[in-house]
């Protein structure tokens, strides 16, 4: 695994959590992207080398409202780049960690991703992300 890709907040007011969070890093956000399969509505925020990444849900059964519904806002997932998300999957399931996404999804800005169970991550969810290289 590589760097920290970025940490993902839910929020229950994206708009809101916009206006915060630009008052907060001192930026605004450079992307709203939403990601219709996972319920889904994110915003990207760049802080020096650092990234944010704020989850709406857009509908009630998404697995965002659902965290929201028994956490509360917060901090959701942290995600690490990989160059090779197949290659790691594999590695990762060798090692005995439940891979949520066995088959790489297309997630938010541009990302192949897949979630490790957070029972096997002290109760971190963990996304990987590799960048889709075009062509
Ligand atoms: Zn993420």
């Amino acid at each position: 695994m590589d760097k920290i890709e970025h940490i993902g907040i839910a929020v229950k007011d994206l708009e809101a959590s916009n206006k915060l969070f630009e008052k907060l890093l001192g930026v605004p956000h450079y992307k709203i992207e939403e990601v219709a399969s996972e319920g889904v509505k994110t915003s990207f925020f760049k802080s020096g080398p650092n990234k944010i990444e704020l989850l709406e849900a857009t509908k009630p059964d998404s697995p965002i409202a659902k965290y929201l519904e028994k956490k509360g806002e917060g901090i959701h997932h942290i995600a690490f780049s990989v160059e090779d998300i197949v290659s790691e999957i594999e590695r990762l399931k060798g090692e005995g960690f439940v891979v949520l996404n066995e088959t790489p999804k297309k997630g938010a800005d541009n990302k192949l991703v897949a979630f490790l169970h957070p029972k096997g991550t002290n109760g971190v969810l963990v996304e990987l992300c590799q960048e889709i290289k075009e062509g």
